[in-house]
């Protein structure tokens, strides 16, 4: 049996119980309690932040090469791969996702820290072309201290998409995982002490948005929040870092467009599409929620998928064939269906799911069906709001011109599947969509090489990549006098003849 976190928090590299109001982790399978802890509070942020600024000022820290810092993150991979069977259970307990999920979840984990690790060895400064008597160069430092915010849905890759390259740039990382997955975030922050990270370089401080989320965006001493989650709350964090002209970056929410021409490989189209909306049961950012299908296969199209998406496995978790877990919460199960319903109330027909699955084994989980809606037009409120749930909206589209105009019509900007066998048209339509990603005959592949973010409402700022770990560093420019001589404008007047 796998031991969960006791629920002490991990301020300023010391284990303590927080001062703040109390979280409730359950099971959503079964509503069965993980843990009662105490988040973190005003006062408990204070300590972290002040342990942090001591730890990242340290020049032991500060002073170390790219190649001996990037061996923390090294060993913090290693941590993570030796305790991936324990990191996988945690966050299935925490969110209900599966353990299939939760085990690659923790795989990519470990790969974030790899790969920054590596980008830190071999991100080189830069000497920029000489134009005067001056060396210049272009060099980059730690921001400072870095607030890192993130949302429930996949806490492990979440964090370690902000940690790992604000960590390898130098700085300390105070993160704020949600209140509904502390307990992964707590065992991150277990690896890197066993890794050796100094103390005070990380802090991990579950607790409310109004309390320690708060304090981590308005504090002076934060240099920087990279923040994931919803788009109200990151439009709320923006304004308050407009104030102190400190910079965020925000990947939000989407509502994301597939669209199935009528050329595409229909058995592709169908396991991308079911596999773009329904896993992690729709609870993801990027999940694939407005279907767009070409008129001429549209009747054929959606009568296979909702065939399908009936024939998809609904189960616990821990369930080697469960396709479909519970949601993470019965409010957000509570949520999903109110959606539905506003939906039904537009007009929407429920070509299948719409409620609770019945049975003996679903009874006490936060399980939803998957869902397939019809009969709205794009510009219905189920086509423009976040459901964040296995909820999909069909529509069917007359041509290319058509479809990029729906698809683009969304104040939402973050990904894009596109399935046709026709390259070229693949292409245009992929570069006509505003979206921040966009997949031609795939869905939902990442690469930790490979920028990542949001358009309009889905964000601001790229994570990953070879640049990621540019968003958590100063650019400084160093000019350094080759001549030997005073400037001419001041040398007579500094008696230089
Ligand atoms: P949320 O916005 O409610 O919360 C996200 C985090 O912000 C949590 O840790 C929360 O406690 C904190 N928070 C809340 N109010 C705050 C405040 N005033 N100040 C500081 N922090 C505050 O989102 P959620 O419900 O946890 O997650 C779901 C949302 O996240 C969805 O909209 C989803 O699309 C989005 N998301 C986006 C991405 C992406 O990369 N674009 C990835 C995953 C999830």
């Amino acid at each position: 049996m796998i031991e969960l976190p006791q629920g002490k928090l991990f301020i300023g590299g010391e284990w303590e119980e927080g001062s703040g109001e109390p979280i409730t982790s359950i099971f959503p399978a079964d509503g069965s309690l993980n843990r009662v802890l105490r988040g973190a509070s005003k006062e408990d942020g204070e300590r972290a932040i002040a342990r942090a600024r001591k730890a990242q000022a340290d020049p032991a820290w500060r002073n170390l090469k790219p190649h001996e810092r990037a061996r923390y993150l090294y060993a913090i991979a290693d941590g993570i791969e030796e305790n991936a069977a324990r990191i996988a259970h945690i966050q299935s307990r925490d969110t209900g996702k599966t353990l299939r999920e939760t085990r690659a979840l923790a795989a990519s984990a470990a790969g974030t820290f790899r790969y920054f690790g590596a980008v830190l060895e071999t991100s080189d400064e830069r000497l920029t072309a000489q134009r005067g008597d001056a060396l210049t160069m272009s060099i980059h430092e730690p921001l400072g201290l870095v607030a890192a915010i993130t949302p429930w849905n996949s806490p492990i890759a979440s964090d370690a998409q902000k940690v790992a390259p604000a960590l390898a740039a130098g700085n300390a990382v105070l993160l704020k995982p949600a209140s509904w997955s502390p307990l992964v975030s707590l065992e991150l922050a277990r690896i890197v002490e066993a890794a050796g990270l100094p103390k005070g370089l990380l802090s991990v401080l579950p607790g409310s948005g109004r309390e320690i989320g708060n304090l981590l965006v308005e504090h002076p001493d934060i240099a920087k929040v990279s923040f994931t989650g919803g788009t109200q709350t990151g439009r709320a964090i923006a304004l308050k870092a407009a104030e102190k002209l400190m910079p965020v970056s925000l990947e939000l929410g989407g509502k994301s467009p597939t669209i199935v021409f009528a050329d595409a490989d229909m058995d592709q189209a169908i396991a991308g599409v079911l596999f773009g909306i329904f896993s992690s049961s729709g609870q993801s950012c990027i999940a694939g929620s407005r279907l767009f299908v070409e008129r001429p296969v549209y009747d054929a199209f959606v009568e296979r998928l909702v065939a399908a998406t009936r024939r998809l496995k609904i189960g616990h978790p821990f369930d080697a064939d469960t396709q479909v877990a519970p949601l993470v919460h019965f409010d957000h199960r509570d949520s999903v269906a109110a959606h539905v319903r506003m939906a039904c109330a537009e007009g929407a027909q429920v070509l299948c799911g719409g409620g609770i699955p019945q049975g003996e084994e679903y009874e006490k989980g936060a399980y939803y069906l998957p869902t397939i809606l019809a009969g709205v037009p794009n510009t219905a409120r189920i086509c423009r709001e976040e459901v964040f749930g296995p909820v999909l909206v069909v529509l069917p589209f007359e041509d290319e011109a058509d479809v990029i105009a729906q698809a683009n019509d969304n104040d939402y900007g973050l990904a894009c599947g596109i399935w046709t066998r026709d390259f070229p048209k693949s292409w245009r339509v992929g570069r006509a969509i505003r979206a921040g990603t966009v997949w031609v005959n795939t869905y939902k592949q990442f690469s930790i090489s490979t920028p990542f973010g949001g358009e309009k409402e889905s964000g601001m700022g790229r994570e990953k990549g070879r640049e990621g770990i540019r968003a958590y560093m100063a650019q400084k420019s160093f000019y350094t006098d080759l001549s030997g001589g005073p400037l001419p404008w001041a040398g007579a007047a500094a008696g230089v003849s």
